[in-house]
């Protein structure tokens, strides 16, 4: 049976080689990875390795890490990237009840808010205005809701800002919104599409397997209707970003389906832009109480499912984000050394209620993005939502040369 690595060596991984690694590791792993080196491409690894790099411990997973950094500077190069953005929650009213979730409220509830598209319109303004280059619309879904709600959005929001991209609604409020309007589902997102919509977030994924989404959120959409609304959005030209999350009830081969899949509907699409592991919160949810899921991923399973992801999906889907929002700082850092190469959003909204003087609340400048990066001794770029325009924030060459990655855990 193989080791379990120590913190110090989870936190140290980045100054290893494959040289350092790679005899210390049993030959099956390091004959898959080796593979997929190669060709970097996840496509040539079997179900049965992709498994067998899934479940790796010890030295095993210290050579899938060290792999998964090599892949990504060859793949994604040195640069890291991130948009500016401002994440709009429209109502944290929601009957879904998905036990993993602490944001939604019953109608009843004292602490309700419902935004109209005018007043979700001026949130984008005010984002436009500090450099916003996208909005991020997503929501609880309400009874009772206005069928063409999600329309009224993109359009008011068009009409304020109309070089906004939008990144909104996902694959379950889009269920949502074909069955308030009657529509079939093509029609339905052509229309989303030919009012704003630019890109859906793929999310409400968790994980795509039935027997855990009904542990999960029993309400909730089939993994059969989330794959035909990403499959269906891409064919009408809205691209999706691409999710799972991760540390509840899953187990390994739960990733290994998963990362499988996005790859099969890649191949047949090519519409997803990055592929996000997001890690389970615990705290506060129902899942978690009612002794339903464990309380979060492990430091060894935050590094080993981005790190498993640059492998399986290289060649496929190339852009492996960090959701910074639910790491810490340090530990957002060093998922970038296992494979990462983007880092999501600035989520500007914490920062507008900032300002209107809210003290809690995550937020993170485009300032301190760069400089997140730098520490970690990459270097910064804005993009757009789809990656099609990155703009470099290069500090000086020396700047460069200075920053050193020191491993501190929190
Ligand atoms: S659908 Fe979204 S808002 Fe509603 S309970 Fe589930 S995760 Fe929360």
């Amino acid at each position: 049976m193989s080791r379990v690595l120590v913190q110090t060596e989870l936190e140290t991984f980045p100054s290893l080689a494959w040289s350092d690694v790679a005899s210390q590791m049993s030959p099956q792993p390091r004959t898959a990875i080796e593979q997929a080196m190669e060709a970097q491409n996840g496509g040539v690894l079997s179900r049965e390795k992709c498994l067998l790099l899934a479940n790796a411990e010890g030295d095993d997973l210290l050579g899938l890490l060290v792999a998964a950094n090599a892949l990504r500077s060859e793949l994604a190069g040195n640069i890291v990237t991130y948009v500016v953005n401002r994440n709009i929650n429209f109502t944290n009213i929601c009957f879904v009840g998905c036990k993993f979730c602490a944001f939604s409220r019953g109608p009843r509830e004292s602490d309700t808010y419902f935004l109209s598209p005018g007043q979700v319109a001026h949130k984008a303004t005010e984002a436009w205005e500090l450099g916003a280059t996208e909005v991020c619309i997503q929501g609880g879904l309400p009874h009772g809701l206005d069928p063409f709600y999600y329309r009224d959005i993109l359009r008011a929001v068009k009409r304020a800002v109309p070089e906004m991209h939008i990144h909104a609604f996902s694959p379950m409020e889009i269920v949502y919104g074909v069955e308030l309007t009657g529509m079939s589902l093509t029609d339905y997102l052509a229309i989303l599409r030919d009012n704003g919509l630019g890109t859906l977030p793929g999310t409400a994924a968790e994980i795509l397997d039935d027997d855990v989404r009904f542990v999960l959120s029993r309400n909730k959409l089939t993994t059969e209707q989330w794959k035909q609304v990403v499959r269906t959005a891409h064919r009408c030209g809205i691209r999706s970003t691409s999710t799972l999350m991760y540390g509840h009830i899953e187990t390994p081969e739960h990733w290994v389906n998963q990362l499988l899949l996005l790859r099969e509907i890649q191949h047949e699409t090519g519409g997803f832009t990055e592929f996000v592991p997001l890690g389970f919160v615990h705290q506060n949810t129902l899942l978690f109480h009612q002794g339903l899921a464990r309380s979060g991923p492990t430091l060894a399973e935050h590094l080993k499912i981005h790190a498993l992801a640059r492998i399986i999906l290289a060649g496929a889907i190339n852009n492996i984000q960090v959701s910074w929002v639910k790491l810490n700082r340090r530990l957002s850092q060093l998922c970038l050394h296992a494979g990462a190469n983007d880092y999501g959003g600035t989520l500007m909204e914490e920062n507008i209620s900032r300002e209107a003087g809210a003290t809690a609340g995550q937020y993170t400048s485009p300032e301190d993005f760069q400089a997140l990066i730098l520490e970690a001794g990459r270097i910064p770029a804005e993009r757009n939502t789809t990656y099609s325009k990155i703009n470099l924030k290069l500090p000086s060459q020396e700047l460069i040369a200075e920053q050193t990655f020191e491993p501190e855990f929190a």
